[in-house]
């Protein structure tokens, strides 16, 4: 049943009986953003900026960049959105002219929208890049900043997207921001849930450490209490809230996501199909349910037990 469901299923987003859900790609440049295009997306959840800078030594000039960006944009046309993620440089992912050198813990360092504090022209000349694509492409952007830990940082960043007529949001990655995402989201007009990095600091292990992947498992009920509290402030506030790491590319878990109010789900295009045919087949309310079923549960084994368990009845 599953198998054909799978094949026949061509999209849009949405439960079986007709909540939309807004299934979009994790792109990383131009070649990227071209093949996504054809999967059965409404747009892109998460540009992932720094990944076109890996190899550069100097700061590319914003005609350079804007040239970059506008490759991503145009590829998904004008009835179609892309989330630009402005530069998350540092700790993982290195870029030589951003990355601040000799931190003793890079993951709690200068990193993302920390670089803006000492160098806020960087910023600035990438949100004029992002503006001039999106000028140039006719492609409808919201920008969003990696890393936020503050509602300060959020309405500093706000008020720079949006004086450049784009729609503003953060990602929501470190606790403080799931934590205050009521108040996130009286200065922006979207959040995004990066669950990579929202499960490395809720469970202070390395996301890349694998012996330590059973707790960076984003089926941890202290990770999916914050995505719950996230996801209720955007309800409130009725604005939207997706979830763009790799939590959103699981099938059960992104139903059990979308029933506690999660709009938009992001991933790598080769994930939407099973996604999209797998939330198809269950209702609102069965989403609701599994996202009780995973907040109640003790541990990840049991989260995900308990709402196939639902899924498949
Ligand atoms: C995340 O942290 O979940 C995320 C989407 O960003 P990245 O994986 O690029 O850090
Ligand atoms: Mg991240």
């Amino acid at each position: 049943e599953t198998r054909a469901a799978l094949a026949s299923w061509t999209g849009p987003g949405r439960t079986a009986d007709g909540t939309p859900v807004k299934l979009l790609a994790n792109v990383a440049d131009g070649d990227s953003a071209r093949s996504s295009a054809d999967a059965p997306v409404e747009g892109v959840g998460l540009f992932r900026t720094e990944l076109c800078f890996l190899n550069r030594k100097e700061e590319p000039s914003v005609e350079e960049q804007a040239g970059i960006y506008a490759e991503v944009l145009g590829a998904f046309g004008k009835d179609r959105y892309v989330v630009v993620r402005t530069l998350d440089a540092g700790s993982d992912k290195p870029v030589a002219f951003a990355t601040h050198e000799g931190e003793e813990n890079p993951a709690l360092g200068v990193r993302g929208l920390r670089l803006s504090f000492g160098n806020p022209a960087l910023l600035e000349r990438q949100l004029d890049a992002i503006a001039a694509a999106a000028e140039q492409t006719g492609t409808e952007a919201w920008v969003m900043a990696p890393m936020v830990a503050t509602v300060a940082e959020a309405a500093d960043f706000s008020k720079g997207v949006r004086s450049r007529g784009l729609k503003p949001g953060v990602m929501v990655e470190v606790p403080s921001a799931a934590l205050l995402a009521h108040r996130m989201l009286e200065v922006v007009d979207f959040l995004s849930i990066g669950t990579n990095d929202l499960t490395q600091y809720t469970m202070a292990a390395d996301r890349m450490a694998t012996d330590l992947a059973h707790l960076t498992d984003p089926w941890q009920p202290a990770v999916l209490q914050l995505i719950a509290i996230t996801a209720e402030a955007g309800r409130r506030a009725g604005k939207p809230v997706g979830v763009c790491g790799e939590a959103a590319a699981d099938p059960l878990l992104a139903c059990a996501l979308v029933g506690m109010g999660i709009t938009s789900l992001s991933m790598a295009a080769a994930a939407v199909r099973p996604v999209g045919a797998r939330l198809a087949t269950v209702s609102m309310e069965t989403c609701e349910d599994a996202a009780e079923a995973a907040l109640a549960a003790s541990d990840p084994r049991a989260a995900r037990e308990a709402v196939l368990a639902l899924l498949d009845s």
